[in-house]
């Protein structure tokens, strides 16, 4: 059976090694749909794909399909996101935002503003003024994509009863609780206005203005320890490199 070509654009998510020298690629492509391809000889010292299938690496792709797996033929760099390789900090922000990107993107099912939202916030934290800055567009990305998906927090009011009054965030419930409807809800935690107004911010707020807008360490740790846990809760799973990125 012959092998048709596709050529498409894509984001690395993720690498597995294959065998001796290759790898397995896990990748959003440009229509939002997961993607995974072989990439032959890709471990192999000084291989020009290995440079090109790093990491948050935007590539147009010329991809071989039939039997199996595709095989990656040709990849040719649009966007390294390169000032992510170079940070440790960075480089944590960006394998979390990758993380989540793997978790909410499905074979065979398309949705191109997954695949725009995810290159434009690894652009976005090159941007960062600072870690919290940082922290705020990982927070934010995640949010923004779970939103997306139909899982938008409720800030306005009362989760369960609709009293505009919110004394704690349940994250279960999906969003703010009154004191009252709060004493039957197992781990709501207790939240301001303030730190309510910062979650809506991230909903609603550009990456370009998170990335410099003034905000305190304890905010920033705040909203990635809530981020991580409305991703773990909604998504049903894991998220180790979310974990590692927000320190829980
Ligand atoms: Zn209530």
């Amino acid at each position: 059976m012959g092998r048709r070509t596709t050529r498409i654009g894509t984001i690395v998510l993720g690498r597995t090694k294959l065998r001796e020298q290759d790898l397995i690629l896990t990748m959003i492509d440009q229509n939002g749909a997961q993607v995974r391809a072989v990439a032959k000889g890709a471990r192999k010292p000084g291989s020009r794909l290995a440079a090109r299938t790093e990491l948050f690496c935007e590539c147009d792709m010329l991809l071989s399909c039939g039997r199996g797996l595709p095989i990656v033929q040709e990849a040719e760099v649009r966007n390294r996101h390169g000032h992510l390789a170079y940070d440790m900090g960075r480089v944590a922000a960006g394998s979390a935002m990758c993380e989540v990107a793997r978790l909410t993107c499905y074979e065979d099912m398309e949705d191109p503003f997954l695949y725009h939202i995810l290159s434009r916030a690894l652009d976005a934290v090159g941007e960062a003024k600072d870690a919290q800055n940082e922290a705020l567009l990982v927070s934010a990305y995640a949010i923004k994509v779970l939103s997306h998906c139909g899982w938008r927090p409720v800030l306005d009011a009362c989760v369960a009863c609709g009293e505009p009054s919110m004394a704690r965030f349940s994250v279960a419930s999906g969003g703010v609780l009154c004191q009252s409807c709060a004493k039957d809800v197992a781990g709501a935690m207790p939240i301001t206005e303030a730190q309510v107004s910062w979650v809506r911010s991230l909903v609603l707020s550009t990456f370009d203005t998170l990335a410099t807008c003034e905000v305190a360490q304890e905010t920033s740790t705040f909203l990635a320890h809530l981020a991580h846990a409305w991703c773990a809760t909604h998504l049903d799973a894991r998220l180790r490199a979310f974990e590692f990125y927000a320190g829980v």
